[in-house]
């Protein structure tokens, strides 16, 4: 899979405060990346850079292999971007819009206008003025707006936030269809992991101004999963007979000797009968597990309520 975007040290610095430090990164084609942070993380800072909105104060970006010497103009148009507000004319319809930006973007076709407007699910407003949109509707144009030029990466900053549940399943379906039908490569931000998870291939963490992990959803899936937590006087005993008598290979022995079980977490009757009945003194039995939410804090390093 070839890379598309790469950041190298990438920096940004508002006097004294670093907005990003020295970021890495390295994107593939085709795969739908969550950008994870708090409010203040650096998300829209690193989007903003991507893009050619700022300047930054130290390291590179490579687009589509491309390094960013002068400007990156060429490379830059195969990239889209929602970052903050969509710059959408009240008083006009969603047609009209893109019409506009298509101009402004030097690309006057109607037939791309109607194109958009069907991928984006607006087809049907007809001459209705976009103050009269939901918030997800304005959403949806706006990420239309950001597809003018056909780019091959799109970055969309928070583009559910404020969004009802209605409007989030959209936004959600046309990221889905962008990645799986038109082959888009796609940065979103987000302050909330489990929303991400719904869409996200793969996810970056972010916390003041530093990625802290980038991890597959299998990956996020595997530290996230529940299990039955197993404590025993002889450990050695406990793992013997998991696997001798429950016929289960599926847990982890922890360096104290505890034991993760990742099977029979609906079972966990049969599990204590069987090491009772093979003479393990079990100490300890609970369903335990990580919610994504945890998962996340854990890697910024901090409780849920921070
Ligand atoms: P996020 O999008 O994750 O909420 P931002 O990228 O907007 O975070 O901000 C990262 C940090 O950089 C924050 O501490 C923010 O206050 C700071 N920052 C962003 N833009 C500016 C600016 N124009 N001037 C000074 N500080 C800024």
């Amino acid at each position: 899979m070839s890379i598309i975007l790469e950041t190298r040290d990438l920096s940004k610095q508002y006097k004294s405060q670093w907005a990003l430090k020295y970021v890495d990164l390295r994107l593939q084609q085709g795969k739908i990346y969550g950008l994870i942070g708090k409010n203040g993380a650096g998300k829209t800072t690193l989007m903003r850079m991507i893009a050619g909105l700022g300047f930054p104060t130290g390291g590179s970006i490579l687009l589509f292999g491309k390094e960013n010497r002068g400007g990156l103009e060429e490379e830059g148009k195969r990239i889209g971007s929602l970052i903050e507000e969509p710059a959408l004319v009240a008083g006009m319809s969603a047609k009209e819009n893109l019409h506009l930006q298509c101009l402004m973007k030097g690309i006057p076709s109607y037939e791309v206008e109607n194109e958009l407007l069907e991928l984006v699910g607006l087809q049907d407003t007809g001459k209705k003025k976009v103050k009269n949109f939901s918030l997800g509707m304005r959403q949806r144009l706006g990420i239309a707006s950001a597809l003018i030029g056909n780019p091959e990466l799109l970055m969309l900053d928070e583009p559910i936030n404020g969004l009802d549940p209605v409007g989030v399943i959209e936004i959600r379906d046309l990221i889905k269809k962008l990645s799986t039908y038109e082959n888009k490569t796609i940065l979103i931000s987000s302050h909330n992991l489990p929303e991400l998870y719904q869409v996200a291939t793969d996810f970056i963490i972010i916390h003041e101004g530093e990625i802290r992990e980038i991890l597959s959803h299998e990956e996020l899936d595997e530290r996230c999963k529940s299990y039955i937590a197993l404590e025993a006087v002889d450990g050695n005993q406990l793992a013997a007979v998991l696997e001798e008598k429950l016929h289960t290979q599926n847990f982890q022995v922890m360096p104290d000797k505890s034991v993760k079980l990742f099977d029979c977490l609906d079972e966990r009757e049969r599990v204590g009968r069987i090491l009772y009945e093979n003479g393990v003194i079990v100490t300890k039995m609970a369903v335990c597990g990580t919610s994504l939410e945890e998962y996340f804090m854990s890697v910024i390093g901090g409780s849920q309520d921070a």
